[in-house]
């Protein structure tokens, strides 16, 4: 079994997650093991990055738009493959270790849904294996 969570995005941004997978943490009872957060879109993503500075997040998705662009020769009808490319190119999820019950994360360091095309109605799912 795994946890789902759900989230309303209404901007490009990162949206904090890691409170949901602690609390998938908390009701596994797992106290040693490993923590899949993963994402079941193809225009967000999972990631990991900085908490102290908000415009840490804020500088990556500029530097994303500014990498990945809306270019003229796209053709996916939906009109948001930068969406999926920014998707692809930081992945669907992020693996962590669980430690006497708390994920073992840098100081510096949270967990984010990347939202890619707002605004949606997202979700994403939590898998806990002991051992
Ligand atoms: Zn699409």
């Amino acid at each position: 079994m795994y946890y789902k969570y759900e989230l309303k995005t209404n901007n490009e941004a990162f949206y904090n997650i890691t409170d949901m997978v602690d609390d998938a943490i908390k009701k596994s009872g797992v106290e040693s093991g490993i923590c899949l957060v993963f994402c079941p879109h193809t225009t967000a993503a999972i990631t990991i990055n900085e908490n102290a500075d908000e415009y840490v997040a804020k500088d990556v998705i500029l530097a994303s738009k500014t990498a990945f662009p809306k270019l003229e020769g796209f053709r996916h009808d939906e009109g948001n493959s930068d969406g999926h490319v920014k998707c692809s190119m930081f992945g669907a999820s992020e693996t962590l270790i669980i430690d006497k019950g708390k994920l073992v994360l840098g100081v510096w360091q949270d967990i984010y849904f990347a939202e890619f095309d707002p605004p949606r109605n997202r979700s994403f799912f939590v898998k806990i294996i002991e051992g």
